[in-house]
């Protein structure tokens, strides 16, 4: 079964001006503990189908099945208690709480889960060592680089052990070589716990540390082989992306 299946998903936002067509049937599936870029121009609707493949929003039509539950049968509050057991997410800009340091924050998913404090603080403690942050968990956002702000949003998104990570523009923010550190992080953690990542980026570099890739244009996903040859050559691993029928399938 794959991690995520999108069928023919739609979104539309009613705008003074008229619908705003933003997804105009999006299908696509991506495999368990995979390393998925999700890249297109600026507008092409990479943040609207993040949000609606990690239950953020509902899609106007079509089907999302993530882990085989079906996202788009369920109810705004069933959405948010799947997300909350299931997905992670990283941000954009980090959205770590100021006034709290970075054990706290990476703390904070566990605060609805029936854990000893005992057992907090060790998933904590291991997650800010597998991100490089053991000697900063004491201190806040505002005493941490903007890689390191980003490492702890990671561990954030990570110490509830989900199998999907969706990551929005995770190094929009930051500088390239930074930028390209946090990605080997990932890259690392994907290797070592089989978490899958979907990450939207805009930047070629960013991209190409992902094995597959998802295209969007103006609301649809380009097929592959246009793809390769509007892009360069696919990299090794991303010709297991490939155009179907049923859209794109996302893999290893
Ligand atoms: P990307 O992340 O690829 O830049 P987005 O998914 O953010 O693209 O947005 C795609 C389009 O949808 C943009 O033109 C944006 O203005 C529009 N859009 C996004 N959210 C809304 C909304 N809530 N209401 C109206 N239009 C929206
Ligand atoms: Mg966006």
């Amino acid at each position: 079964m794959p991690l995520i299946a999108v069928r023919n998903v739609h979104k539309s936002y009613g705008a003074p001006a008229g619908l705003v067509r933003v997804l105009r049937g999006v299908s696509l599936t991506v495999e368990q503990r995979a390393l998925c870029a999700i890249v297109g121009p600026s507008g092409s609707g990479k943040s609207t189908f993040l949000a609606i493949v990690g239950g953020l929003d509902a899609p106007s039509a079509g089907e999302v099945y993530v882990g085989g539950h079906a996202l788009h049968r369920m109810s705004p509050g069933e959405r948010a208690r799947f997300r909350a057991a299931h997905i992670g997410f990283v941000f954009q800009s980090n959205n770590l709480i100021p006034v709290l340091t970075a054990a706290e924050n990476v703390a904070l998913p566990l605060s609805l889960r029936r854990l000893t404090a005992r057992e907090r603080s060790l998933r904590v403690e291991r997650l800010l060592d597998e991100v490089g942050l053991r000697k900063e968990a004491g201190r806040r956002p505002a005493e941490l680089s903007g890689g390191q702000q980003q490492r702890v949003g990671i561990a954030r998104a990570l110490v509830t052990g989900p199998a999907l990570v969706l990551a929005d523009e995770p190094t929009a923010h930051l500088d390239s070589q930074t930028g390209l550190e946090v990605m080997a992080l990932l890259r690392t953690i994907n290797a070592t716990r089989g978490t899958a990542f979907v990450f939207s980026t805009h930047d070629p570099a960013i991209e190409s540390i992902a094995d597959a890739r998802i295209v969007l244009r103006d609301g649809i996903v380009v097929p592959a082989v246009r793809t390769t040859e509007m892009n360069g050559p696919c990299r090794p691993a991303s010709t297991s992306a490939c155009a179907t029928f049923s859209g794109i399938h996302v893999g290893r």
